[in-house]
């Protein structure tokens, strides 16, 4: 429960807990680097895990060159392997799609511009806040361990990863304590919620102090618990709630200096590949997945057949269609308005979003040119290799 009494003495209390916990944070940090501890050399690698302090970084700041793509040569280019023309081994040595790209600050934004010979200039927006931006890269924690003996794991051209297998830094539970209480501001947080509300909050989430004693202390939270575990969890008036931000890149923003140092790699049958060079980059989930096809889907239903699909109100074909529900007519037709203003199916679905970001796409347009003064800018997109033209901009 939030503490009502003598709240004023426990911010003194608090403040006089976090001063220490950072001192002592620091100089554990300190000490470490100072005299380090032998690093981990866990099973999957040769060489120890690195130190913090251990740690390169990519260039970062702004503005800074960079290697990136076009996103029409790349269209291109895997068109040709899939078709047999090119060989996909040529990706391993070619550098296929590849073109110089500058990073840059315009207008407190932060601009990836690039030019391709063949096809022209692509600009697009990597971050709306360049001083935010800064922050996030200051906040970088240095690249991971140095891939080695991986030549079968990692080959892979350009977007071949070059930087261990993400080894997620975990703190201690007592370093992870310290770190709360060194970043915790007693004068700011709100007032019915002490530091040892936060402690019990992490306690809870985490189970730091123990599953048999957490469970005790705020009630189970398993499938087995019971109402009064229920009853003692929510006693509590404070939510913990996480929020993680990931950044994935396309073909307009593709940088291999971070496809590189990837830590989200896909397990393949060509070995570890970078989240976003499988996904988007040179797209290497299209390459493999039709190196290892076993049927074409008209193939696939040749043999196998297609199974039914019930859409658009068709019946679905049941042994018997008796059933026990009551249901009130008056009550059925009150569920949607009779007049079709909400999407039915799926499709209708579909539409209605599709409408809806061309609506708020032509609001945005002209906002840029009759409040900015913006000249309207030429529209490329991925899925054409020219300029699409006014009358096809319209997807409704
Ligand atoms: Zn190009």
């Amino acid at each position: 429960m939030p503490r009502i009494h003598g709240q004023g003495l426990m911010k003194y209390v608090d403040r006089a807990a976090t001063t220490v916990a950072g001192v002592a944070f620091d100089s554990i940090q300190f000490f470490n680097k100072y005299r380090p501890n032998p690093s981990f050399t866990p099973k999957w690698s040769d060489k120890p895990l690195l130190k913090s302090w251990q740690k390169t970084k990519p260039p970062l700041g702004w503005p800074r060159q960079t290697d990136s793509l076009c996103p029409l040569c790349v269209k291109e280019a895997r068109a040709s392997i899939l078709s047999g023309e090119k060989d996909w081994k040529d990706l391993l040595t070619e550098k296929v799609g590849e073109i110089k790209a500058t990073i840059l600050e315009r207008d407190g934004q932060i601009w990836m511009v690039k030019d391709c010979p063949i096809h022209g200039r692509f600009e697009d927006l990597m971050a709306v806040d360049s001083g935010f931006l800064a922050w996030i890269e200051k906040n970088f924690p240095g690249r991971d361990i140095r891939a080695h003996n991986d030549a079968h794991l990692h080959n892979h051209g350009s977007s071949t990863i070059l930087h261990g297998r993400g080894s997620v830094r975990w703190f201690s539970n007592f370093m992870l304590g310290l770190a709360i209480l060194k970043n915790y501001n007693a004068s700011k947080a709100p007032k019915s919620l002490a530091l040892i509300d936060l402690l019990k909050k992490f306690d809870k989430s985490f189970a730091l102090s123990g599953e048999a004693r957490t469970r005790k202390e705020y009630g189970a939270s398993d499938p087995d618990r019971t109402l009064e575990d229920a009853l003692k969890r929510r006693s509590d008036p404070w939510n913990l709630l996480f929020i993680a931000g990931m950044w994935f890149q396309d073909l307009f923003n593709s940088d291999f200096r971070r496809t590189e140092m990837c830590i989200i790699p896909y397990a393949t049958q060509l070995g570890e590949i970078s989240f976003c060079a499988y996904n988007t980059g040179i797209g290497w989930r299209k390459i493999i997945e039709n190196m290892y096809k076993n049927a074409t889907v008209a193939e696939w239903y040749k043999t196998h057949g297609k199974h039914e699909i019930y859409a658009r109100g068709k019946e679905v074909r049941l042994a018997s269609t008796q059933h026990s529900l009551l249901v009130d007519p008056l009550d059925a037709a009150r569920v949607r308005r009779k007049e079709h203003d909400v999407p039915m199916t799926a499709a209708e679905e579909e539409r209605a979003r599709r409408k809806a970001a061309w609506e708020a796409q032509q609001a945005h347009q002209l906002y840029e040119e009759l409040v900015l003064n913006k000249p309207k800018g030429k529209l490329v997109q991925i899925g054409s290799a020219r300029p699409v033209e006014e009358t096809e901009k319209v997807p409704v």
